[in-house]
């Protein structure tokens, strides 16, 4: 995502606005693959001040991302507030502890910034609904779609299993 400021060097200290978007592909965000699945969009206003560029407005992105229950794909509309400076590179050594963004020439690359932007906005745990019931710990089965029988064991030791098969080849009638 390039954002030209060509009309900014020419209006300093006057905002311009842009709306940009971008096709991403995946990323890895909280140790799983997840993916842009719609373009990502900024949208907002620049301006130069002195030889810095101060970027404001929103990041729009849908990711994909697995439940952190069940492990079906889900999709999560992020948007964040966006606001950076970016300052002109100019080949000098610059402080380590420096985290500003640089650019140089009359583009800056925004990927970096955009992407931590909305990273910060995930969820910390994304779920498919409310109220996923998740995978089973035992088998593993996908208990939104049906359950399985380890909690009945687990719950109806010995005394109970007798029932617990009678029950069983009821349902089968
Ligand atoms: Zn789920
Ligand atoms: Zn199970």
């Amino acid at each position: 995502m390039k954002l030209d400021i060509t009309k900014g060097i020419q209006r300093k200290g006057i905002d311009v606005p842009f709306a940009l978007t971008d096709v991403w592909g995946e990323d890895r965000w909280n140790g799983d693959t997840v993916a842009y699945v719609r373009p990502v969009s900024l949208s907002g206003t620049y301006m130069l001040a002195d030889e810095t560029v101060i970027v404001r407005g929103v990041a729009r992105a849908a990711i994909e991302s697995p439940c952190s229950r069940c492990l079906r794909p889900t999709v999560t509309q992020v948007e964040a507030a966006f606001e950076e400076a970016f300052a002109r590179d100019t080949g000098e050594p610059r402080q380590a502890d420096d985290d500003l963004y640089m650019y140089s020439g009359h583009v800056l690359e925004l990927d970096e910034a955009v992407r931590t932007a909305l990273l910060l906005e995930m969820p910390s745990r994304v779920l498919c609904k409310e109220d996923c019931r998740g995978l089973c710990s035992q088998c593993g089965a996908d208990l939104n779609v049906h359950a399985c029988s380890c909690q009945k064991d687990l719950n109806h030791s010995n005394p109970f299993s007798a029932l617990a098969s009678l029950l069983n080849e009821d349902e089968e009638v």
